[in-house]
């Protein structure tokens, strides 16, 4: 069990400069005045065969619950093209364009990342990491594709397409955070996402300098580790995310797929692991979200 004094610490060593707090808790106490009806799901996958012939009402059905923004990640080069189409599309989504590692071996086109990268509906790189949970792709594949992807964001990022990126990153820590850094890219530029790794892992990426964003496993009940990293992560570096169609939070975890709306489950699961209410976590959640990816993900400016 770690003392306060020890997470005070911890917060304090993460956090990034008098400046930026001050600015940061402007952006929050700005948001808390808003109605509470602004909820962005920071990562899930809308071209997913789940929601073939129900995007549209899926969508609605986050608007219904507050979602007004919604972050789809691609997968694969033809699937950035598709997350801008589908953000192209409908109203409150934005795209992003990588290769995830698990998909290290499919078809990659780099004209057509570069293509949908530049869209002006695109935010973000990713998602890209590596993955050591499933053997194949293998690893040396993955790392073949993850320092492609890296060299190649660094190289648009020079001409003028600089974005964050979206990492995935399953029982690799040691072995991606030191390609990261060696990018040279801007740490804080970078979110872990679907965090499932305990404290020390956690502790890494903080150091490292990134954010990091959490799913609903957060909620899983035999998830104690996950929730004890959630409450160590400093204000300002924390996201929320449903990863849908996979990954449904408690109390809809039998629910399937997955869908944007039940980010606010998953913001519940969080506010209760760090201690602190819903409407106080959902405001430095969107802030969050609002300066990492941009004011596309702003409320009533993502039409
Ligand atoms: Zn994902």
């Amino acid at each position: 069990m770690r003392s306060r004094h020890t997470l005070h610490l911890v917060r304090r060593k993460c956090c990034r400069g008098a400046e930026h707090r001050g600015a940061f808790s402007a952006a929050v106490r700005a948001r808390r005045t808003r109605i509470l009806d602004s909820v962005i799901d920071t990562h899930c996958h809308l071209t997913s065969r789940e929601y073939d012939g129900r995007l549209g009402e899926i969508l609605d059905g986050a608007r219904a619950c507050g979602v007004h923004a919604c972050v789809t990640i691609s997968t694969t080069t033809a699937d950035a093209e598709r997350c801008v189409a589908v953000a192209q599309s409908h109203p409150g989504v934005v795209a992003t364009a990588g290769i995830h590692p698990l998909h290290s071996d499919d078809p990659i086109d780099w004209e057509q990342l570069r293509r949908a990268a530049a869209h002006p509906r695109c935010v973000a790189w990713g998602e890209l990491g590596l993955d050591r949970h499933y053997s194949h792709p293998p690893l040396e594949l993955q790392r073949t594709v993850l320092d492609a992807q890296l060299e190649r964001i660094c190289g648009w990022a020079a001409e003028g397409l600089a974005k964050p990126i979206v990492i995935h990153c399953r029982d690799a820590f040691g072995d991606l955070i030191p390609v990261l850094a060696a990018s040279g890219l801007p740490r804080d530029r970078f979110v872990f996402h679907c965090f499932t790794a305990g404290p020390d892992e956690a502790r890494a990426v903080l150091d490292f300098g990134a954010s990091i964003s959490f799913t609903g496993v957060v909620s899983f009940r035999n998830a104690g580790a996950v929730r004890e990293a959630a409450a160590l992560v400093p204000d300002d570096r924390i996201m929320a995310e449903t990863d849908a169609p996979w990954l449904s939070p408690e109390p809809v975890r039998a629910t399937r797929p997955n869908e944007p709306r039940f980010v606010t489950h998953v913001a519940r699961a969080l506010a209760a692991a760090r201690g602190t209410t819903y409407e106080a976590l959902e405001a430095i959640l969107d802030a969050n979200a609002e300066r990492f990816f941009g004011p596309l993900v702003a409320r009533g400016a993502a039409a």
